[in-house]
């Protein structure tokens, strides 16, 4: 490799020394006609890599895992997990790996990992592989999310591997560069608890509350405040999904963080028009993950969580299970207050108006928009004008008029606030037209779409000239649902 990247570059492995249970040292796939396809020269930056040491000689070796600097120790992940409701004892790594980890610009441990990198310890079905399109919607999605402010992993690049990948039809294969806080998930828990090994929970509870909640160290239950911690994390994060009709798709407990970070950008997809029961997926034949399900959801995967916490909770079951108990009771109220908090803030009411006003208020809107299938981006911001004076765009959204009108007078007697509005409703979401347009480009080798939408989605609160169609809902002919599915 050349002595650029080797010398400017520095991976630990934390993850790989301190739980080794969990770590099955492995190499990534060797890819020789490996070729860049985009790279995030912003989060390079962050994370104090040099782009055109990335770019250029053994750069893209580095991104692909097969030239790595002295003493990396890449690994493949064991985790567990609820899929669709049922367990599963060993899922792990199957395509993906974690390099290691890099201490960024700013001091935070950041973990540098490949998805799409081949076959694993961990591969059951399925060959290690990804397709272009699939990677590539986790690089625009999840950049769109950072941008909204949502807490995500992150991309650092796709890379094509030059080989082909067999899906419906033969594809161009890819990896994804994935740049996270961590990759611990619920899964990781499930997995270490099912090896009935208390000390090696303890070490990946002490590991956890190391890397995400340090302030907890001197906890006096430490298991409990990490809980706890997680909880409200993930009760903040699914109100911003929320709040911005984020439908994740794919809420396997392997697929909720530790962090409070979004993870896996599969069949995720935006709503166009209100509707609790959407769901894209292909495979969520149940509507399990439907958007309206999606705080229900969570709460679940954390009850599953606690479970793996319970000898660390408390030595007697039934005091660790009072404790799990009330500990996961706040979730619904967290979660509520993050909704309502940021509910009130999209409708530009300040803070301390009565909730005994606001509550009413949002509930009203809220089966307005559902009645009239509205699409919330838009209606967000034409409501902003609708305090400017100008209100005939927001009317225009419902079917019934009268009770949009009649709510119109009760808010705007609150004094909303436009600006205030413009500020946290995006104007710019990844749609999942413009996505799909986006990634079919792609696939046959055209990145201008793809350029476009990222400069969109990645500024998304600013409105510029020229950007007019990405603010736009899905056409009618689009289909309401279609499957954003795909791996
Ligand atoms: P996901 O639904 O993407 O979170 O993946 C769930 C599990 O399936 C993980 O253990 C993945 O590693 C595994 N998996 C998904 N796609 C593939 C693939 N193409 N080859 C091997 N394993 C895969
Ligand atoms: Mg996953």
């Amino acid at each position: 490799m050349s002595a650029g990247v080797q010398s400017a570059v520095s991976l630990e492995s934390r993850f790989a020394r301190e739980l080794p249970e969990l770590a099955v040292p492995w190499r990534a796939e060797d890819f020789p006609d490996a070729r860049l396809v985009v790279l995030n020269e912003h989060l390079a930056a962050e994370l104090g890599l040099d782009a055109e040491l990335l770019r250029a000689g053994d750069g893209v070796r580095f991104l692909t895992g097969a030239a790595l600097p002295p003493g990396a120790t890449p690994v493949a992940q064991g985790y567990a997990g609820h899929q669709f409701g049922a367990y599963s004892p060993r899922l792990g790594d199957g395509r993906a790996l974690l390099l290691g980890e890099v201490v960024d610009v700013a001091g935070r441990v950041r973990d540098i990992h490949l998805k799409g990198s081949g076959p694993t310890p961990f591969t059951r079905a399925g060959d290690g592989l990804a397709a272009i399109g699939p990677m590539l919607r986790e690089y625009v999605v999840s950049e769109a999310m950072h941008a909204l402010g949502v807490p995500t992993t992150r991309s650092l690049a796709v890379v094509a591997t030059g080989q082909t990948v067999y899906r419906e039809t033969a594809l161009p294969g890819a990896l994804l560069v994935r740049v996270a806080s961590s990759h611990l998930r619920v899964g990781s828990f499930q997995y270490a608890a099912a090896t009935g090994d208390a000390e090696l929970v303890g070490r990946l509870v002490d590991f956890a509350v190391a890397r995400h909640y340090p302030h907890l160290l001197e906890a006096e239950n430490r298991a409990l405040a990490l809980f706890e911690a997680v909880r409200s994390a993930q009760a903040q994060l699914v109100a911003q999904w929320m709040l911005l009709g984020f439908v994740h798709g794919v809420m396997n407990t392997d697929n909720m963080t530790i962090s409070g970070e979004t993870i896996d950008y599969g069949p995720c997809a935006f709503l166009d028009g209100f509707d609790p029961a959407a769901a894209y997926s292909s495979i969520d034949v149940g509507r399990r993950y439907a958007y309206g399900n999606q705080p229900a959801i969570a709460g679940w995967n954390l009850a599953r969580f606690a479970e793996t916490l319970l000898p660390a909770f408390h030595e007697n079951r039934d005091e660790a299970i009072a404790l799990a108990q009330e500990a996961l009771d706040a979730f619904g109220t967290q979660y509520s207050a993050a909704w309502s908090e940021g509910f009130r803030a999209k409708i530009g009411l300040r803070e301390g108006v009565d909730e005994a006003v606001t509550g009413p208020l949002i509930g009203d809107l809220v089966a307005l928009m559902q009645g009239s299938r509205v699409d919330g981006t838009s209606f967000f911001r034409r409501l902003a004008d609708a305090a400017r004076g100008v209100p005939e765009g927001a009317r225009g959204m419902f079917i019934d008029l009268a009770g949009f009108d009649a709510w119109l007078e009760r808010w705007k007697q609150l004094a909303p606030d436009p600006d205030a509005m413009d500020a946290v409703n995006p104007v710019y979401i990844p749609r999942n037209h413009l996505v799909e347009e986006a990634l079919a480009a792609a696939t046959d080798g055209d990145l201008a779409p793809l350029g476009r939408l990222w400069e969109a989605v990645t500024d998304p609160y600013t409105q510029r000239p020229g950007f007019e169609r990405y603010a736009e809902p899905a056409p009618e002919d689009f289909g309401a649902y279609r499957t954003f599915c795909g791996t």
